[in-house]
């Protein structure tokens, strides 16, 4: 383990901590809906920074970074929220929207993005 890889594991955790803090802790449509975007890209922007800074192969760098745009993007147009409770329905990481009633509140389905 060398300083970057410590640093970035204390980093990454402060960003899923964040992350999941905000998508399963809260119930406000409107405060996810403004931090979203701002978590998903710390997320995994830090996550690009990390294998730019250990000088993986830039070959490597050229699949990777279209990939974690493109897994980036679909996460934020995937998650979608409760309309009635405002508990988060589904995102690419959980895949929780599988069922026709809200996991949270049991009321059939209707989401806001
Ligand atoms: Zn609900």
């Amino acid at each position: 383990m060398n300083t970057i890889s410590i640093v970035f594991g204390i980093v990454w955790a402060v960003w899923g901590g964040a992350y999941y803090a905000l998508l399963f802790g809260s119930r406000d449509v409107a405060l996810k809906k403004r931090c979203f975007p701002y978590i998903l890209l710390g997320f995994n922007g830090s996550f690009l920074a990390f294998l730019f800074l250990i000088e993986i192969p830039m070959s490597a760098m050229i699949i990777v970074t279209p990939v974690v745009i493109l897994l980036t993007y679909n996460e934020y147009i995937t998650t979608r929220y409760c309309r009635w409770c405002g508990g988060t329905l589904t995102n690419m990481l959980t895949a929780r929207f599988t069922a026709d009633r809200c996991p949270w509140c049991k009321k059939s389905i209707d989401y806001v993005h």
